[in-house]
């Protein structure tokens, strides 16, 4: 996770350069950094998600739970709730920021 995290941070110090595509390696073709950027933090979070699974955890659940924790703890009104639609999940913002 740290790795993927690291190859997220280094595409970032690229476009604060300017450079526009970065190589994909899934691809094997070069893509807009914005979204080679976006694959990176898709690994990271696939690497959360298969760390929480193997602790037993949900990592919707822990994010959730996490966001309300915080948002009670700084006064906010603001907590994510969880809303169940055909077998799938989705959190929500119980109100606007
Ligand atoms: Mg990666």
């Amino acid at each position: 996770m740290a790795g993927e995290t690291g190859e997220a941070c280094n595409l970032v110090k690229k476009l604060r350069r300017g450079e526009k595509t970065a190589y994909d390696k899934d691809t094997a073709r070069d893509v807009p950094i914005e979204l080679a950027i976006g694959y990176e933090l898709a690994d990271v979070v696939m690497c959360a998600d298969l760390l929480a699974a193997r602790l037993g955890l949900d990592l919707g659940e822990m994010v959730q739970e996490k966001f309300n924790l915080a948002s009670k703890h700084r006064g906010w009104s603001i907590q994510l709730t969880v809303e169940e639609e055909a077998g799938e999940s989705a959190i929500h913002p119980t109100n606007e920021f």
